[in-house]
């Protein structure tokens, strides 16, 4: 389980949680932020600086945007 960016992010990109997560598990991909779900440690830091409240705890994501987990697998897991 992992914290996930959904495609809220892509027009905003303010990169705030680059500064507070612990383990540097995010990285910008050609359209928004990602984070790694193999190394996100779940400590929600993250979501709480997002300006445009883009990052869910996956358990928590809305279902439309399901294809945020999708993408962050198919990113790091390819
Ligand atoms: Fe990083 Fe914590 Fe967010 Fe995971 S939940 S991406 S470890 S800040």
């Amino acid at each position: 389980m992992a914290f996930v960016i959904t495609e809220l992010c892509r027009d905003e990109k303010a990169a705030v949680c680059l500064d507070v997560c612990p383990v540097n598990c995010i990285v910008l991909t050609d359209t928004q932020y990602v984070i790694n779900p193999d190394i996100c440690i779940d400590c929600g830091a993250c979501e709480l600086v997002c300006p445009v409240e883009a990052i869910y705890f996956e358990d928590d994501l809305p279902t439309e945007y399901n294809s945020a987990t999708l993408l962050a697998l198919n990113y790091f897991r390819n």
